[in-house]
């Protein structure tokens, strides 16, 4: 089906060609006819499947329209909200660019913490039509009066499920409050978790449900690996897989900023270009980083889950967790940084006997099982976990375990 048939205007039809989309994707087709007749929409589609331009194209309309039927310009008609400073970004410049190819251009403003907030407050003088901004600095510029959200039409949760958890609940209600009651409410996201439908239930009037792709099928798209190895040995392992397999843009995540700090090091050391990324550098080191990244001046970047939603890094070939992420979710999220648009991807991700059982619980969310590998010379000493066979007898009790050095004199005296 052609953009044209999806009710956009042949303005956007050409501003979206220009962009160098040619063809709807599937969660594009389906969600575009529904936000444009100003219905609530709860969106489900795998990562890189094209959400962005599925609210960002009928979004852009609706707020010509708006501006068109006589309505004051540069009021704040629509407001999008992402968990992370790097999407927002990323958002904004779609919208941007999109806008750049049509006649009558909006103002569009991102907004995000860590940067400072005069030239934000600047940008906003004479108002806007679209903000897209991470939550917390868009109540920084409420209470600054550098915004209103009075006049809001449409909000859109992007990673709506991440922004309905705890982390934004207390910044998430403050800014519910300030909105219009009579909106039009979309939330996009690859997963909606259990936990959160109730919230979504709650913030959106009357939806229409779109499940585009279960994302375990999605999922099975990326070709999955799990290497079996001892945390101790995951750096000297990470090293050789780099260079033997000529890796050029690996994605590496651990579980702290302090892990992304020490393991980049150790890589860079190794003569490895790897930077860390995380939530503790400076928020121009962090878009440094990523614009190296994608341009594949750095080889490796280790971080945090701030990186795991949402970032389109157009042909990343594979994703290694390091740390396995603590939740399923996390993991979706994590290596759908990879095979985005289409592409191959590959997902690596180091198990070892005490990460087992949470693996197996990762496999069973996405209803996909992972053969075990080994890498000869990193053949894990520690034993696999009770549920798996209990050679020990211990019941896979921590501290009852035998240790590697019981296991290596056992190992000797056998041979
Ligand atoms: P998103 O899921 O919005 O992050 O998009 C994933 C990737 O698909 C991005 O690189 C987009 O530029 C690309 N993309 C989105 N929609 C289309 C389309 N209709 N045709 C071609 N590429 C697209």
């Amino acid at each position: 089906m052609p953009f044209t048939r999806l009710g956009l205007s042949p303005a956007l039809v050409h501003a979206a060609r220009e962009h160098g989309f040619l063809a709807p994707t599937p969660i594009q087709t389906a969600a575009i006819p529904l936000v444009l007749q100003g219905r609530d929409v709860r969106a489900q589609a795998q990562t890189g499947s094209g959400k962005t331009a599925a609210f960002a194209l009928p979004l852009l309309q609706r707020v010509q329209q708006a501006a068109r039927a006589g309505e004051k310009p540069r009021r704040l008609r629509a407001l999008v909200l992402v968990p992370t400073r790097e999407l927002a970004a990323q958002v904004g410049a779609t919208l941007r660019d999109i806008c750049e190819h049509i006649a009558e251009p909006l103002k569009i403003v991102v907004a995000v913490g860590g940067v400072s907030i005069n030239p934000q407050m600047l940008r906003l003088r004479g108002g806007a039509d679209i903000v897209v901004a991470t939550p917390g600095r868009l109540l920084d510029l409420v209470d600054h009066n550098a915004l209103k959200l009075a006049d809001v039409a449409t909000l859109v949760l992007d990673e709506a499920d991440r922004l309905l958890d705890l982390g934004f609940a207390d910044e998430l209600d403050r800014i519910l409050a300030l909105l219009p009651a009579t909106r039009q409410n979309l939330c996009f996201s690859a997963t909606f978790p259990p936990a959160v439908q109730k919230l979504t239930d709650a913030l959106l009037h009357d939806p229409a449900r779109i499940d585009i792709e279960p994302e375990a099928a999605r999922a099975a798209q990326i070709a999955q690996r799990a290497i079996e190895v001892d945390p101790t040995r995951r750096t000297a392992l990470l090293r050789q897989l780099i260079l033997e397999n000529g890796w050029r843009q690996v994605l590496v995540f651990v579980a702290s900023k302090n892990a992304a700090d020490n393991l980049a090091d150790k890589l860079y050391r190794a003569g490895i270009d790897a930077a860390p990324f995380h939530g503790e550098l400076s928020q121009g080191r962090r878009e440094q980083v990523l614009a190296d990244f994608k341009a594949a001046r750095w080889q490796v970047v280790v971080a945090t889950d701030v990186a795991a939603r949402g970032i389109d890094i157009a042909q990343l070939p594979v994703v290694v967790n390091y740390d396995l992420p603590r939740s399923p979710t996390d993991y979706v999220h994590r290596i759908g940084r990879t095979g985005r648009a289409g592409e191959a991807g590959v997902a690596i991700s180091f198990v070892s006997a005490a990460t087992e059982a949470h693996f197996r619980l990762i496999e069973k969310r996405q209803q996909q099982r992972v053969p075990r590998e080994r890498i000869a010379g990193f053949e894990p000493l520690d034993t696999a976990p009770a549920s798996v066979s209990d050679p020990d007898g211990t019941g896979g009790i921590k501290g009852k375990r035998k240790s590697k050095k019981d296991k290596l004199r056992e190992a000797a005296g056998k041979t």
